[in-house]
């Protein structure tokens, strides 16, 4: 009688527990401490995480990564993160889109686990001076035209994989050069974390989603199509047999010229992973564009394959 007990109160309190978890929210973690604490433990009972890195203001893009995210690990974590060192100081570091009662909507209804949202001041305290820093990579592209950008970037990413313990982490393709610079720096620091790649997700009409799309005027965003329909000229050009670096880009800029508001600040064919300027496309090479349009300015890329 008394072990029939036992067996009801266990099965009763395990019932419990399982409504409980099929009902347990999102959980939003600020503090630093408290976020490595909550990893470890998930590491100590088996747990994988999978991470995906944001500065919030969430699109079907960022959701893009973090349903990859579900596929490789059994822990889903993502940041949001507006972080300062990125910006530079002409840059929309305050102005850019904040909304975290949406973002936390949005990464529940993909099956986010937990939100890491620290405060700039906890991750970079008053006597703040250590950085990450590439040599190469970051002379290329958006580089020189954002002095310190990637230097910012690289860090914070070294700190939030340090701080979330992930074995995967998750970027998107639309911040190629980034990508391209996460994988070297975790090559080169020895980070034990996968590095996945997700495609860029467009908008219906060809415009790469983006949290800075909401800067956009209606005419501006008309406008904005031309990052697209230049991947494309050139997309069809190389097809039709075009071959010449010079005159796809060439060909490339006049598209995004032929549209108002557009100021281009590159059009380059690059190699895909070293991200030096090719002369000729011989094999699959990167397009990657940043124009202004307005007050905005975008990004784009494409891998062209003859
Ligand atoms: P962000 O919040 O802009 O820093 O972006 C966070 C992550 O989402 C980065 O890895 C971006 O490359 C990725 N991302 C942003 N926009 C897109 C998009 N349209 N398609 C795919 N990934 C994206």
């Amino acid at each position: 009688m008394w072990t029939n007990y036992v067996d009801i109160s266990k099965l009763i309190d395990y019932c419990q527990k399982f409504i409980l978890e099929a009902h347990i929210q999102i959980q939003i973690i600020k503090a630093i401490d408290q976020m490595q604490q909550e990893a470890k433990r998930l590491l100590q009972t088996g747990k994988a995480i999978a991470f995906v890195p944001t500065m919030g203001y969430l699109h079907e893009g960022h959701l893009a990564l973090m349903r990859e995210g579900r596929k490789h690990g059994d822990t889903l974590i993502i940041s949001i993160f507006v972080n300062p060192t990125q910006f530079g100081p002409a840059e929309d570091f305050q102005a850019y889109p904040r909304d975290l009662d949406r973002d936390v909507r949005l990464a529940e209804s993909v099956g986010v686990d937990i939100i890491f949202a620290p405060e700039a001041d906890a991750i970079y305290d008053k006597a703040y001076q250590t950085y990450v820093d590439l040599e190469i990579l970051p002379l290329h592209l958006c580089g020189p035209l954002r002095p310190r950008h990637f230097r910012g970037v690289a860090t914070v990413v070294t700190k939030l994989f340090n701080i979330v313990k992930p074995q995967a982490a998750i970027f998107g393709e639309k911040d190629y050069q980034q990508l391209v610079i996460i994988r070297r720096m975790v090559r080169d620091l020895n980070f034990d974390i996968r590095i996945i790649g997700v495609p860029i997700v467009r908008e219906p009409d060809g415009l790469a989603m983006s949290s800075r799309n909401t800067y956009l005027s209606e005419d501006e965003r008309r406008s904005a199509l031309s990052l697209f329909q230049a991947l494309q000229q050139a997309q069809k050009s190389l097809a039709q047999g075009m071959r010449d670096a010079r005159q796809l880009i060439s060909e490339a800029s006049e598209m995004i010229r032929s549209y108002p508001y557009t100021k281009i600040d590159y059009v380059a064919l690059c190699d895909p992973e070293t991200l030096e300027d090719v002369d000729r496309v011989e094999g699959p090479t990167l397009m990657a564009l940043a124009v202004w349009v307005g007050k905005t300015r975008l990004i784009d890329n494409a891998i062209l394959k003859p």
